[in-house]
């Protein structure tokens, strides 16, 4: 930028933003970076348009304030300051009956003389005649520092085809020396951020946002002031260039859009497109009057955002009193008297383009943000960016991040919450089964126990019943009845044996088998009735796995007799065997009775039983659970008790690995 002491014009409030990507959507350059969640102005690349300013809803945008520099070359009494007001002024100060009150106000904040920019615009609307008279050169108008900035950075090789005439604030500054001495301090007032950097010739320069702050803070208003006019000369037509299509008016008033060899326009999309269009040649016979605002009056400077057209309408009010009072043989008498005044200008090559960069890179950004095909992108814009491979292209180069995608970060927390279901759903399991296995760790404690002490008396009643058996030879009523005892002791040492085994802390000794082999024998030691039809499988890929031989014994022996139990009339009894080559899966399955929706909970607690008295124990299922877990295995129930439903039955699912 043209300042050298002006490094960033515009600044994010970090508090204020909430990273909406706005300011990347409207920024003309691209000049903001997405970092941590935060949009940070990258001051080597703005061109102090200010149109984030304007666009973010936040206010978390900022620009330079140079209130204290000002106030610092005010207080010096050996400063003469002189203030040079931008033509816009009527847009904003549209609370004042009178312009010559806010000229008065400027005078009582210390001000030595103030000059109409309007006047440096009448002077360099004659070069801008001249240089359109007599050269075949097609140019771009230089007037709108955002523009010339955008050409030094963006588009070098334009930079001969900026008009080389000074802007009208320059020219003023230039005919201020003339008028008070090389000596002065010259201050800009205006709608403009990136005046602040426009020209080393210009001291400071101030938005009329922060013109009006000072006013606030030194306490001066428009009714202490004495209305005053402006020093120096007298503006005509250039108070009309801060609109859109001024300095065309300005230059030449017959000039219309049909036979003039003009083209203007202005906002941050147009200017682009047409500094691209120029560059390429489509537009060769035609001059560009840019704006990167629309129009001045639409700064990021001025307090009031909207009402352009307002805006305008004062500015056109104000003109047209001006011109009526104006005396334009004084006008051109001071044209002429300042007509030698040096307008040039030279611009310099300050390119910013992005380095190109392999495409391989950009692809590959694009493919981590699942932009495989070219029907995945979307284009939707949510990023800031207008396409998804120019948003790839700026996370290359650092300014943006994948996470600005809305897409893939919707997909993104889509995963996420179906991991997230995933490991609910796997600490569920975990907290019951560690529950449960609490449960039967105690409940194996207290049958250890009491197993134990029941097993001496039993063996003993079990001896001496037996003893009695053999000696009661004759009496055959008395003999029921031992008879009667041998057989309720034998009972009762089945429980406890079926309790010392569940409460066995074994370790598990492993050896390969073959699962159907071992089906085949588990079988073969029960009594299968004859209304049970068995179903094992005749061969399965991989039949090998590594178990405990006489625990898993129990615990199929275990399912077979409870799946013959649960077919009182008969029915079938499959057994089915899958696997990978980790696990192995054993499916047993049978068309009996089938659990009762309220009992599944209840499996595989120890006691747990709906057999009748004397026949179930409700320990083989505890047991069974536990034998499994010893194998790192899993094992579950899937049942059907209601025939309105389908086929009743249960199906027990084992799963192992197939080496521990
Ligand atoms: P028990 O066989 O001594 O009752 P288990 O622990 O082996 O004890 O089984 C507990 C209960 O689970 C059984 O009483 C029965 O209600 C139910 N059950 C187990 N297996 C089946 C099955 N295959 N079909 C229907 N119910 C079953
Ligand atoms: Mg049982």
């Amino acid at each position: 930028m043209g300042h050298s002491k002006r490094e960033q014009l515009v600044f994010t409030v970090k508090d204020k933003c909430r990273v909406c990507y706005t300011c990347v959507r409207e920024c003309p350059v691209k000049a903001i970076r997405i970092i941590n969640g935060q949009a940070e102005v990258l001051s080597e690349r703005c061109i102090g348009c200010g149109n984030c300013i304007t666009v973010c809803s936040q206010n978390a945008k900022e620009f330079l304030q140079l209130k204290k520099e000002v106030e610092t070359l005010l207080s010096d009494k050996k400063n003469k300051v002189v203030a040079c007001l931008a033509p816009s002024f009527p847009g904003e100060f549209v609370d004042f009956d009178d312009y010559k009150t806010l000229i008065g106000m400027l005078r009582l904040l210390g001000f030595y003389k103030v000059l109409d920019v309007a006047f440096g615009a009448d002077l360099v609307a004659k070069e801008y005649k001249k240089l359109q008279d007599n050269t075949t050169n097609k140019f771009i108008t230089s007037d709108c520092p955002a523009i010339v900035f955008y050409i030094e950075q963006y588009h070098p090789q334009l930079i001969d085809n900026i008009a080389p005439i000074a802007s009208p604030l320059v020219a003023t500054a230039r005919l201020a020396k003339i008028l008070y001495g090389e000596d002065i301090k010259i201050v800009f007032l205006g709608p403009c951020v990136a005046k602040k950097a426009e020209s080393d010739e210009i001291d400071e320069a101030l938005t009329f946002k922060e013109l009006r702050e000072l006013f606030l803070k030194n306490d001066i208003k428009p009714e202490n002031a004495t209305k005053s006019d402006f020093d120096g000369p007298k503006s005509g037509m250039g108070a009309i260039f801060p609109l859109s299509r001024g300095l065309l008016q300005t230059v030449n008033k017959t000039d219309s859009i049909v036979n003039g060899k003009i083209i203007v326009d202005s906002g941050k999309n147009n200017f682009k497109e047409a500094i691209k269009e120029f560059e390429k040649g489509e537009i060769a016979d035609y001059h560009l009057e840019l704006l990167c605002c629309n129009g001045c009056i639409m700064g990021a400077g001025m307090t009031e955002k909207a009402k352009r057209f307002f805006k305008r309408s004062q500015i056109s009010k104000y003109v047209k009193q001006k011109l009526k009072n104006l005396d334009y043989n004084q006008w051109e008498n001071d044209i002429q008297k300042y007509k030698n005044i040096d307008l040039s200008q030279s611009f310099i090559n300050n390119d910013k383009r992005n380095t190109n960069i392999g495409s391989s890179e950009v692809e590959s950004v694009l493919r981590k943000m699942g932009k495989i095909n070219l029907s995945d992108h979307l284009n939707c814009g949510a990023c800031g960016y207008d396409t998804c491979y120019e948003h790839a292209e700026a996370v290359v180069w650092g300014y943006a991040e994948d996470e600005m995608c809305l897409p893939y970060t919707i997909e993104k927390l889509h995963k996420l919450i179906e991991e997230l279901n995933l490991s609910n759903e796997n600490l569920k399991n975990t907290r019951l089964a560690l529950k449960h296995s609490e449960k039967l760790a105690n409940m194996g404690q207290i049958s250890a126990g009491i197993a134990h002490e029941l097993n001496n008396p039993l063996g003993i009643i079990t001896m001496y019943s037996n003893i009695l058996l053999e000696e009661l030879k004759n009496n055959e009523q008395t003999k029921k009845d031992v008879q009667l005892i041998v057989e309720q002791a034998d009972r009762c040492k089945n429980i406890v044996n079926g309790l010392l085994n569940f409460a066995r802390k074994n370790k598990i000794k492993v050896e390969e088998v073959n699962i159907l082999d071992f089906i085949k024998k588990s079988i073969d030691s029960l009594v299968i009735p004859e209304n049970v039809e068995v179903y094992i499988p005749a061969e399965t890929s991989d039949p090998y796995f590594m178990i405990d031989y006489e625990q898993m014994m129990q615990v199929f022996t275990n399912l077979a007799r409870n799946a013959v139990e649960a077919m009182p009339d008969g029915g079938k009894l499959s057994f089915f065997v899958n696997g990978n080559d980790k696990n192995i899966e054993i499916k047993i399955k049978d068309t009996g009775i089938g659990i009762k929706e309220e009992n599944k909970e209840k499996l595989f607690t120890p006691f747990f039983t709906t057999k009748e008295i004397g026949k179930g124990t409700g320990l083989g299922l505890p047991l069974v659970y536990g034998i499994i877990k010893m194998h790192n295995g899993k094992i579950r129930a899937i049942s059907n008790a209601e025939p309105e439903k389908g086929q009743t039955g249960t199906e027990f699912i084992i799963n192992l690995p197939r080496i521990i």
